[in-house]
């Protein structure tokens, strides 16, 4: 079984003349607002599927532009050339969306559309990996996928109009949007990608993989920064990954900076009106308090909650989400997943000072006021009604008050169904309308 794989955009763009038309030798494809390129999703995604693929099937990676042809570049129709002589079965090429309204995300699939040299076969054909691929996709992308699903599109694309062999072109994400520009840099998210049309493969072509999970995925957040958290303080005319986790953190607090490691004065800017919202003094100086606060927007357990029981002589991952909840209050246990004596002892003392029965299990009570322990909101209320679709830091100041009254949310700033299911329990609960928009009564009740 032969498989041709196209990641979009890429390497050595020369014109027919030998020159370069721009001032680089590569073509990016879409550039998010900071700075990431779609040519570098597309390639990380395509390696992904190779690597879960290349024991199993033969395979074909090519890249390119597809508009400027260079010695070392292939054209589109070099590429089509290129499959049409290998007899690949099948194709995909692998995009980003791209769109000049920032606030556009999702997933799309495409198929082409019939015409002059189309076989009916191999439009039934097209059109089936698209369904097949588009429905694996979705549901690999959980949240994201259902909020975000742009759906089929009959196409005409020369990829795959010029092929023999049936093709889809998938656009998962887009650059141009920042939240999904932060979310597509992250394994979880290339992993998604690549598993997914893993598994669609795997149904198209029969071919009788067992097929692992996402495996890299442990259920980590999508929002960890990166870039390790600076030891010293970060000023103006600081430059580096130092200056970049500030960026970083800053933007997911609702701030739209460009992550380029320049402490200029935009970020400076953005850092006096983030001390601002959190009542610190206003220095600009990202100093140690800074820092803390910034820290506690991507923190969330990338340990699955336990369904049984925690006590003495648990081991395991189990183990280490009570670890994890109870150095969230500042204690200092290694999550090594070991329930001994000390993780005992602090259970013990945490259930002593909650009015819990101080037996050292951690049940359902336990979990629940683990998960609930007050810190400061790192993000900003938000003014406007939020309903879902809704995407942005007011959804993580919603998704992060919802977590403090007992819900269990990725703070992704994403209202997908997750979150509305929260919001109308949390509405229940406190005698609202269970409408699953947040107005004025909702955020109110939250804050309480
Ligand atoms: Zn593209």
């Amino acid at each position: 079984m032969k498989i041709f794989i196209n990641p979009g955009h890429g390497p050595n763009i020369i014109d027919a003349k030998g020159e370069k038309p721009y001032d680089q030798s590569y073509d990016p494809g879409a550039v998010g607002l900071n700075g990431y390129q779609e040519a570098t999703v597309n390639l990380s995604i395509a390696n992904k599927l190779i690597a879960r693929l290349n024991d199993h099937v033969d395979l074909k990676l090519y890249q390119s532009g597809g508009i400027w042809r260079g010695p070392n570049d292939y054209t589109l129709k070099d590429i089509c050339e290129a499959a049409n002589n290998w007899e690949a079965d099948c194709l995909i090429s692998i995009h980003a969306g791209a769109s000049n309204d920032r606030a556009s995300q999702g997933i799309s699939t495409h198929y082409q559309m019939m015409g002059n040299r189309m076989s009916t076969e191999k439009y039934d054909k097209g059109k089936k990996l698209a369904e097949i691929t588009h429905n694996h996709l979705i549901n690999e992308f959980g949240d994201y996928g259902k909020t975000y699903d742009k759906g089929l599109i009959v196409d005409n694309f020369q990829i795959l109009r010029d092929t023999k062999c049936p093709g889809i072109l998938v656009e998962i994400g887009y650059i141009t949007n920042p939240l999904d520009e932060i979310k597509m840099q992250r394994d979880p998210w290339q992993d998604a990608a690549a598993y997914a049309l893993m598994l669609a493969l795997n149904d198209y072509l029969g071919l009788g993989l067992y097929p692992y999970p996402c495996l890299p995925n442990t259920g980590k957040p999508l929002t960890e920064c990166p870039y390790n958290e600076p030891e010293t303080d970060v000023q103006i005319g600081s430059k580096g990954n130092d200056v970049r986790w500030v960026q970083w953190q800053l933007n997911l607090c609702g701030f739209v900076l460009v992550v380029d490691g320049d402490f200029g004065s935009s970020t400076e800017t953005a850092v006096r009106s983030y001390q601002k919202n959190i009542a610190l003094p206003l220095d600009g100086i990202v100093g140690a308090n800074t820092r803390k606060l910034l820290r506690t927007v991507a923190e969330s357990c990338p340990y699955r909650e336990p369904t049984d029981n925690i006590l003495m002589g648990s081991k395991g991952n189990n183990v280490r989400w009570v670890q994890w909840h109870l150095n969230r209050m500042g204690i200092n246990l290694d999550t090594d997943g070991d329930f001994g004596p000390l993780p005992d002892f602090v259970v013990k003392e945490f259930q002593k000072s909650n009015h819990l029965t101080a037996d050292g299990i951690v049940g359902p009570q336990t979990r629940t006021k683990l998960k609930s322990i007050t810190r400061t909101c790192p993000y900003n209320e938000p003014r406007k009604k939020l309903h879902q679709r809704n995407a942005g830091a007011g959804v993580c100041w919603v998704q992060w008050h919802l977590n403090r009254n007992g819900a269990d949310l990725a703070i992704d700033g994403t209202l997908g169904s997750a979150t509305t299911a929260a919001i109308r329990t949390f509405q229940k609960d406190n005698t609202l309308a269970s409408d699953g928009v947040v107005g004025p009564l909702t955020r109110a009740a939250l804050k309480k």
